[in-house]
């Protein structure tokens, strides 16, 4: 089974291994530079980013993920996660990002009206209905910036499912509702990658 790796620094880390085991892969918690190496493919959950970004800088593994992204470890990032993967943000105060996602990303998109909800959504490429996903103080995309990055789904005319080669975003959290379809897909890719490195 493909070994796939949860990003376990700060946020919803245990629902996200359950998903992946329930797919077939080997899901280990990811918190060091040798547990990073390791893996074929890895998750950062969602959480606060400012905090897994601060945590990524002090445990020293920023260098390193952004290194074996850019030798194309598949990496599925949802909500804080999908923020991390982003190459920008639209706020002014900086925080630490892993990049390589070459979107623009607006954290707490979604007002204090609708600050969390669950809903349906259409996912291009996910078979068989709707996906159960929660927005959970949600970011979305406000920009794509690259070329190749491909919008899987949207609310509101807004980009919320976004692929780039190996990497995924969702800015919703797909791992607390029991629908594993997507994770499924992200498990797909990384058995592809490692018959087809
Ligand atoms: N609002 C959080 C952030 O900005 C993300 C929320 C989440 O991951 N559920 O990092």
């Amino acid at each position: 089974a493909p070994r796939i790796g949860v990003l376990a620094l700060q946020g919803d880390v245990l629902e996200h291994l359950r998903a992946l085991r329930r797919c077939g892969a080997e899901a280990v918690e990811v918190r060091t530079a040798e547990q990073l190496a390791a893996v074929d493919g890895l998750v950062l959950p969602g959480g606060e980013s400012t905090t897994i970004g601060k945590l990524l800088e002090r445990f020293g593994l920023m260098p390193l993920l952004r290194e074996r992204i850019v030798d194309g470890l598949p990496v599925f990032g949802t909500c804080a996660g999908m923020i991390l993967l982003s190459d920008e943000l639209d706020q002014d105060r900086a925080q630490p990002l892993v990049g390589g996602l070459a979107v623009r990303t607006r954290r707490n998109a979604y007002g204090r009206q609708v600050d969390s909800f669950d809903t349906a959504l259409e996912v291009t490429g996910v078979e068989g209905g709707p996906l159960d996903v929660s927005f959970i103080r949600a970011p979305r995309v406000e920009a794509v910036l690259g070329t190749d990055v491909e919008v899987l789904a949207e609310v509101d005319g807004h980009a919320v499912v976004v692929r780039q080669g190996r990497l995924l975003a969702a800015a919703f959290h797909p791992e607390v509702t029991g629908d594993d379809r997507l994770h499924a897909a992200f498990v797909d890719t990384v058995r592809q990658v490692r018959r087809a490195p």
